[in-house]
């Protein structure tokens, strides 16, 4: 698996993704998608749009905006208890979300290098007062244990020896190295080894004000997800489509979240993109839709290439449940740092239309024609992230090769997602009738697909740098395709796949039909026949 650092740094490099506000230093919560990584997230939103609204007969679109009436959000619990537990350093100040504190101190530098330690002696009241005197104080200064070795290792001095540090003790050794002076055990800071405040919630709500003076303005949200724009249109979008149940209404937008620790790169910002579905469905069939809808959005990751052994799904257990949801099933990807989430499908029942029925007044039901009786549907929510999805293309798509003694970096895109699908490439830039073809066939070819021209550097280096961001054919024109006073036009051009590197020698007239089909994934088919060739 390749490691986060890579990613960010090829994303940088060839501009798929920057640090917001750089020149200022940078924001770390916020990222700008550059010229290709806009076309790569794109991608992602317009085939999750195609295929779960314009493929099926029962989806619609919407878009709503971002500032909504305060009442939404009372409506919807936000107020109330959109929050997570955070902690605070109380010697530096970094603050974590309380239930992601032991994975932080666990993969923090100092429990690393003090896991290193302790696994190199024998002793461990001797591997810790070593690593107390030496790393220990460059890497967590303010842990008691480096504070106040004598007192702290004191507790140890009865460790038998040849004892060796197991995770099943990770609590048990958090106590002994990390307590105030009266031996009241405390949290570590994962930063620095101090002591962590009691955790508190903190609302994940951004607030902002409507209109220009502030105390007479109306205090509202930026809304922290998408779908609470679905449920309060639900009677508009019924009454407009006419649609029968079970239907759904999809929607891709901004949400933002104050999150306590934003980080990962793109996993966690406090502002993302969402692409939500609520599907409607009449009571007592919920549950097999939701199974279906479970099926369905695991199976859309692996239609794009994602490697069946990078995703899963995960139940989440009863205790985890939100009180209204009857089942949620999250699709997890194997990023970089582990397991984590990219799509959470949960049944949320009729909690969300009764709950906006109450708060607003206005009955949200639905008239069942068979039993002429109005009633409140279920509710299946697909949630999905386009930043995290975007991410997750990208790290699965990341090779690094040898080819003939150097290394070939390739994104393996698959061509509907590749943000430019055909490189155009002069063989000979001084040569005009070459440059003037490649020119004419880049534009037929841009009337259909991102098509770019590039002829500033050699073949061989334009083929890496089109591999280098998922391109998945180049064509070139050469001299053969133009003819010179040797021999006449042969009026064909060579095409590259990516991923094989093989070339296929294709008539001119024929580029465009052949293009569409290899962007149908049809490669083999068109290296093996040469009547492609004219
Ligand atoms: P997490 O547990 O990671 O905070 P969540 O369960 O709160 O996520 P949901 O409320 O289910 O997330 O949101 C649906 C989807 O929106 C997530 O699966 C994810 O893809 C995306 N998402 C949520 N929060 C963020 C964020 N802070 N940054 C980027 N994407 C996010």
């Amino acid at each position: 698996m390749v490691d986060m650092d890579k990613i960010v740094s090829l994303c940088k490099r060839r501009g798929f993704i920057f640090q917001s506000s750089e020149i200022y230093g940078g924001l770390g919560s916020a990222w700008d998608y550059g010229p290709l990584g806009v076309e790569l997230k794109n991608n992602v939103k317009r085939l999750w749009w195609r295929d779960n609204v314009y493929l099926r007969d029962d989806m619609v679109g919407l878009d709503s905006a971002i500032t909504m009436h305060p009442k939404v959000w009372e409506a919807s619990g936000h107020l109330a208890s959109f929050a997570d537990p955070f902690t605070g350093c109380t010697a530096c100040g970094r603050h974590y979300r309380a239930d992601h504190l032991a994975e932080a101190i666990w993969s923090s530098k100092w429990f690393e290098s003090l896991k290193r330690r302790l696994a190199n002696e024998d002793n461990a009241a001797l591997a810790l007062q070593k690593w107390a005197a030496g790393d220990g104080k460059k890497l967590a200064p303010n842990l008691a244990l480096v504070q106040r070795p004598e007192v702290i290792l004191s507790l140890w001095k009865d460790k038998r020896s040849g004892y060796r540090f197991m995770q099943s003790e990770f609590g048990e050794l958090l106590d002994g190295i990390a307590s105030a002076p009266d031996g009241t055990p405390h949290n570590p800071c994962p930063n620095c080894g101090g002591q962590m405040s009691e955790p508190q919630p903190a609302s994940l709500m951004l607030e902002t004000f409507l209109g220009p003076v502030q105390e007479t303005a109306t205090k509202t949200y930026l809304r922290p997800e998408t779908a609470q724009g679905i449920f309060v249109n639900f009677d508009n979008v019924l009454q407009a489509s006419r649609k029968k149940l079970p239907f759904g209404i999809a929607q891709i937008g901004k949400s933002f979240r104050n999150e306590i620790t934003p980080g990962n790169f793109t996993f966690r910002t406090r502002e993302f993109e969402q692409m939500e579905i609520e599907f409607f469905c009449m009571p007592g069939t919920d549950e097999e839709w939701h199974q279906r809808w479970v099926d369905e959005r695991f199976a859309w990751y692996e239609k794009y290439g994602i490697q069946k052994e990078n995703i899963r799904l995960r139940e989440h257990e009863k205790d985890e449940l939100a009180f209204y949801a009857k089942r949620c099933v999250d699709v997890e990807y194997l990023f970089p740092m582990g397991w984590s989430e990219l799509e959470g499908i949960a049944n949320r029942t009729d909690y969300d239309l009764k709950q906006h029925s109450h708060f607003s007044g206005r009955a949200l039901e639905y008239f069942d024609e068979d039993s002429k009786q109005k009633l409140i549907p279920y509710v299946i929510e697909p949630s999905a992230g386009a930043d995290r999805s975007t991410l997750s293309f990208l790290v699965d798509a990341y090779r690094e090769e040898e080819v003939r003694g150097e290394k070939r970096v390739v994104l393996n895109f698959h061509p509907e997602l590749a943000p430019v699908k055909i490189a155009v490439l002069p063989l000979l830039k001084k040569n005009e009738r070459i440059v003037e073809t490649a020119r004419k066939l880049t534009a037929e070819l841009r009337k259909r697909w991102y098509t770019v021209y590039d002829d500033t550097a050699s073949i061989g280096r334009l083929y890496r740098r089109q591999d280098e961001v998922g391109t998945p054919f180049c064509v070139t024109v050469d001299v053969q395709t133009v003819g010179d006073e040797k021999a006449p036009a042969d009026e064909k051009v060579t095409i590259r796949d990516r991923n094989t590197m093989q070339q296929v020698r294709v008539a001119l007239s024929s580029v465009e039909i052949v293009i569409a089909k290899l962007m149908d994934g049809h490669w083999d088919e068109i290296y093996r026949d040469s009547d492609w060739a004219g």
